[in-house]
Order: C-alpha cells, then sequence, then structure tokens
C-alpha cells in the first residue's frame, strides 16, 4: 500500500544563520513546497555547524515527523557535515555514487579546475538514497526512505540558486508520490526574452502565486515558465494550470511565447506547417545537425524539402551560388558566406525559407585566433535576409549545438513576427 506522508520538519544547517548573516529563505521555499503537497509542517529548526547539536535535531525531528529535510552543509569542507551525521543516524553508510561523481568531474572539466579529494566526497550518498542531480552546483541533494521507521528524509544544497530548482523539479515530483494530492505542471516556452525580463515583467505575480505557482528558469539556453499546481484531483489541479497559463499569455510576455509543453525543434515544425511554409538547409560548421534536429519531429516532412551539407568552399560556391569573392574577401565563416548561403539554400530548392550555419566549432588547425566558437546563421525568405554573428562556447559539440538552438530561435522569431504583421 502507497505510504503517505503527512507531517514533515525541516532542519537547516549553517552557523550563518544563526548569526543573522542569511536569511533562511531555503526553509521558506520548502515550507511552500510542502503546503502545496497538503503535509502539514509544525517545527523548523535552525542549527549551526556543529556534529552534537546537529544530531539532537535529527533525532528529535525523527522521534515527530514522518519526513524530515535538511539544507546545507553538503559542500567539501570540514565543517560540511550533515551527510556524514544523518547517515550515522540512518544507519545507512555513504557509498560513492557514479553518477554523482561522473557529474562533478565533468563539472570541473567545465570549468578548468582541478578536482580535490575533498570534492569527491560530494559525490558520497547514503546507502539506497534516490540521488537528486544538481544542474546549478556541485552537491547533489538525496532523498533515503526507512521503510523499518517509516521516515524520510531529505538532504538539500543550501544555496538557494541550487535549491530551489531542486524542489521544483525533484522534490514536489518525488513526494507527490507519497501524498493524496496531484501535481500538475505546464511549462511555457518563451524565445527572444531572457529569464531575468521574464522575472522583471512577472514579478509582482509569481512572488504572490501559491496555487499554481509560477517560477521562471532556463534550460538548455532557453527560458520557460513552469506553472505547477496541486490538487486532489487532476481536474481541478489542470484547470488551475490553465487559468494561470491563459493569464501569463495575457501579459507582455505573451508575446514571446511560442508554445506550451513543447520543444524549439517541435514548434518549429508545426509553426512552419501551420503556416502552409517549407524549409531548406545549408549547413557548414553544423554537418546537417539542423535537418537531424528537424527530422527527429513526426511529420517533419510537412516541412523540410531537404538540405546540402557544404562543408567545403567548392560546394559554397557551386551548389548553392556563393561568390568567389566573398570566399576569397570574406571568407567562408563571415556574414556575407552565411547570407548567401540561405539565399542560395532558397533559391535552389524553391523552399519559403532557407537556413545557413557556417563557422569554427572549435580552435582547431586553420582557425584564427581568437574565433573558435564564431558562427554565423541566417535565415532567407521573401522579405529578405536575415543573419546573426554568434560567439559559442564550449566543446566542439556543445557549439554545433548551441548554433542550432540559436537557428532555431531565429525561424521561431521569424513565424512570431510573421503572426504579428498578419
Ligand atoms: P556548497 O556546495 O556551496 O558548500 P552547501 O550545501 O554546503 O553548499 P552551505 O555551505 O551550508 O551549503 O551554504 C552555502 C551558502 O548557501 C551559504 O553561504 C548561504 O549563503 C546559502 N545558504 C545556506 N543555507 C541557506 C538557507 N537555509 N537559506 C538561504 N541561504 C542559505
Amino acid at each position: 500500500m502507497k505510504r503517505i506522508i503527512r507531517t514533515a520538519e525541516t532542519v537547516s544547517v549553517g552557523t550563518e544563520l544563526l548569526l543573522g548573516d542569511t536569511v533562511n529563505t531555503d526553509a521558506a521555499c520548502i515550507a511552500k513546497a510542502l503546503a502545496m503537497l497538503g503535509i502539514h509542517q509544525y517545527r523548523q529548526t535552525a542549527v549551526g555547524d556543529n556534529r552534537e547539536r546537529l544530531e539532537e535535531a535529527v533525532r528529535e525531528a525523527l522521534s515527530r515527523a514522518d519526513l524530515l529535510i535538511l539544507t546545507g552543509g553538503l559542500g567539501p569542507t570540514y565543517d560540511d557535515i550533515t551527510k556524514e551525521t544523518v547517515a550515522a543516524i540512518l544507519k545507512r553508510p555513504l557509498l560513492m555514487n557514479a553518477d554523482s561523481l561522473a557529474r562533478l568531474e565533468d563539472f570541473f572539466r567545465r570549468v578548468g579546475r582541478r578536482m580535490t579529494d575533498n570534492n569527491r566526497k560530494q559525490a558520497l550518498m547514503p546507502t539506497g538514497a534516490v540521488v537528486f542531480p544538481n544542474r546549478n552546483g556541485t552537491a547533489d541533494g538525496c532523498a533515503v526512505d526507512c521503510p523499518e521507521t517509516g521516515k524520510t528524509v531529505i538532504l538539500l544544497p543550501g544555496p538557494p540558486s541550487e535549491l530551489e530548482p531542486m524542489v521544483r523539479e525533484q522534490v514536489l515530483p518525488f513526494l507527490s508520490g507519497y501524498t493524496d494530492r496531484v501535481l500538475v505542471s505546464k511549462n511555457i516556452n518563451i524565445c527572444g526574452m531572457g529569464e531575468s525580463e521574464v522575472e522583471a515583467l512577472l514579478h509582482d505575480r509569481m512572488a504572490k502565486a501559491k496555487n499554481p505557482t509560477e517560477a521562471p528558469y532556463c534550460a538548455e539556453g532557453e527560458v520557460r515558465i513552469r506553472v505547477t499546481a496541486s490538487s486532489s484531483s487532476r481536474a481541478e489541479a489542470e484547470a488551475l494550470c490553465e487559468k494561470s497559463v491563459k493569464e501569463i499569455l495575457e501579459t507582455p510576455v505573451g508575446r514571446f511565447v511560442y508554445g506550451v509543453d513543447t520543444t524549439p525543434e517541435r514548434a518549429v515544425v508545426e509553426g512552419l506547417a501551420a503556416s502552409h511554409l517549407t524549409l531548406f538547409t545549408a549547413e557548414s560548421c553544423t554537418g546537417g545537425l539542423v535537418a537531424k534536429v528537424v527530422t527527429d519531429v513526426p511529420g517533419a516532412s510537412r516541412v523540410l524539402k531537404g538540405g546540402v551539407v557544404s562543408y567545403t568552399n567548392e560546394i559554397k560556391r557551386r551548389l548553392l551560388g556563393v561568390s568567389e569573392e566573398t570566399l576569397e574577401k570574406e571568407t567562408a565563416v563571415s556574414s556575407a558566406c552565411a547570407t548567401e548561403m540561405a539565399e542560395g539554400a532558397r533559391r535552389i530548392s524553391g523552399a519559403d525559407l532557407g537556413v545557413a550555419t557556417t563557422g569554427y566549432a572549435d580552435g582547431g588547425e586553420g582557425v584564427p585566433a581568437g574565433c573558435a566558437g564564431l558562427v554565423f546563421i541566417a535565415l532567407a525568405d521573401e522579405n529578405g535576409t536575415q543573419v546573426k554573428e554568434l560567439h559559442l562556447t564550449g566543446t566542439r559539440a556543445a557549439v554545433r549545438e548551441k548554433a542550432v538552438k540559436q537557428l532555431f530561435r531565429m525561424i521561431l522569431d521569424s513565424l512570431m513576427s510573421r503572426k504579428e504583421n498578419q
């Protein structure tokens, strides 16, 4: 039978909380999440980085509540003692978690820092824990279920920028398995507006929103607003979400919304199909990735006529009609070349839209100094050609993926301005 969690307590760990240097916003975030789930919270405790007092606080809270959530003290230093203390109390020895370790190694590789043994400590997890990957920092969170005592303990990182998304995206869905409430989420997809602009425009309503909650977040280069409603019935939770989504669409942000619960590529295919428009791709540095991602969407044949991978200057010239002069004077990685590629794509295929990518995916042989990640993307249609210069960072694969995402944004922007002009 499903175990229902009815009561919870929070223990916030960190001497800075007791000194008044940090306001305990984590406890407020967790309190709101518990309220949404219909879990009663009767006590919150703050405790310093002291093993004996932390142990006492954990034992006391566990003697009263079904669920204990701890925040902070998951870092790599000697005063980060939360995991060790809880593992000892629950008799769940810490084990190295391979996925957490791989994420940590990847993080240090990306930021170009050496990983120390202290850092490896952050990948240790209590035996049998469900791990919550941290996409904004190094300390993964986790949940430990103890069927023998009927208790659940959740450990979360202290920094609010790490804790808040983890609560929204991982803790809420995890806990909804232990309540009789139903949670429904909708993601409003936004293009052409940054996370901070969205936040500034919607701050007042987001701060007030309790059920549904509303929060902007960035995922893989795109901005979304996640609306989450809780109710005892799915139909009511759906209705609450729909009402909020409708209201947000009526705000100034609405103009930048390209869909709800969709992806850029799906929105591109559906948007082009709805407008009876076709597309042809001319790709250099992305090597066919634009066409590949478009054709990942079922029904892409309604919009994609085809594409050319014009990796060499010869193919850019012979198939797409890029001029000798452009290639010599401006080089293949230039605004002029991207423009001529997009226009050529449109001309040779008869498609409504021609799109192009050309750039340096990394700093390999023959790439001018400082030009790794320089990419030009272009879109040609009956109104002319627009081109964008991008300075992208990351590995070769990351640069190519980001270029594709930016191109989809460009297509979505153009589809949205068509709609506005209709
Ligand atoms: P890290 O990996 O950064 O060490 P951690 O899980 O060990 O994370 P702490 O070291 O306890 O977390 O806290 C890191 C920072 O997060 C603190 O300096 C503080 O600014 C912030 N923080 C910690 N706890 C809270 C809280 N309850 N509410 C708001 N901010 C907090």
